[in-house]
């Protein structure tokens, strides 16, 4: 808050169990729930339907705090590299995870949130990379409850263009996360390649006027790092 800062975005895990803690520690606070950063069980393409209902019963609990606390939404991943078995990447798997993200977007609407999918880098998850990719599943979805964001640390390996990848998101866009570019630390630790004007650009020029959340470790003292990053985002804001 010192800093200027306006959000705080939480994990997800336990979160049900938070909602009067974080109530009161942000009462009469300048700094708001952002979005909710996942934290539930299973996964939502597992073959295994114990899993799947694991998935569903936990991110529920979620956006209903999500909901309770203002949220703009829950991140969630359709399913990381690690998680096995997975439905195959297809036609059917696609049309079934629209179907089960509808019947989430209505829950979320009921609670004044929404569900956002979180495309990764390949590493991480094969399924879903690139924004464009999350935004035709919204397209497809029809549904309000059912967003996207944009990740700078995974768009700089899988979305060629920043600017490109937020214009596709358009109304779908409902979250950024940003860190440096090379280590996936404080914006502005790995230098010259730390730039986000291109993405920003696009930001500024659709009214995006959600929060852009750092989701990143820091190399130095963060009582610098911190502040330092501050000043390189909102300088790169205005220059975009
Ligand atoms: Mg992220």
């Amino acid at each position: 808050e010192n800093h200027g800062v306006v959000g705080l975005e939480p994990n997800g895990a336990g979160l049900a169990g938070r909602v009067g803690e974080l109530k009161e520690a942000l009462r009469g606070r300048e700094v708001k729930i952002s979005a909710i950063c996942a934290g539930f069980g299973g996964f939502i393409l597992s073959e295994d339907q114990a899993v799947r209902d694991e998935f569903d019963r936990t991110m529920r609990e979620i956006i209903a705090a999500a909901g309770e606390l203002g949220s703009t939404g829950v991140i969630m991943v359709p399913a990381f590299n690690s998680q096995v078995p997975v439905m195959p990447h297809t036609q059917s798997t696609r049309d079934y995870l629209i179907e089960r993200l509808r019947l989430l977007g209505d829950y979320a609407r009921q609670c004044g949130t929404t569900v956002i999918l979180e495309p990764l880098n390949r590493k991480e998850a094969f399924y879903l990379r690139q924004v464009a990719d999350a935004a035709s599943i919204c397209r497809d979805a029809k549904n309000e409850g059912v967003k996207c964001m944009g990740d700078f640390w995974h768009m700089t390996s899988e979305d060629p263009s920043d600017s490109g990848a937020f214009l596709s998101a358009g109304p779908y866009l409902q979250h950024v996360h940003i860190a440096s570019r090379a280590t996936r630390n404080m914006p502005g630790e790995d230098g010259a390649v730390d730039n986000y004007v291109d993405g920003f650009r696009t930001l500024k020029q659709m009214g995006y006027a959600n929060y852009v959340s750092f989701e990143c470790g820091s190399k130095g003292d963060r009582m610098q790092t911190v502040p330092a990053a501050l000043e390189l985002v909102r300088s790169q804001w205005k220059e975009a």
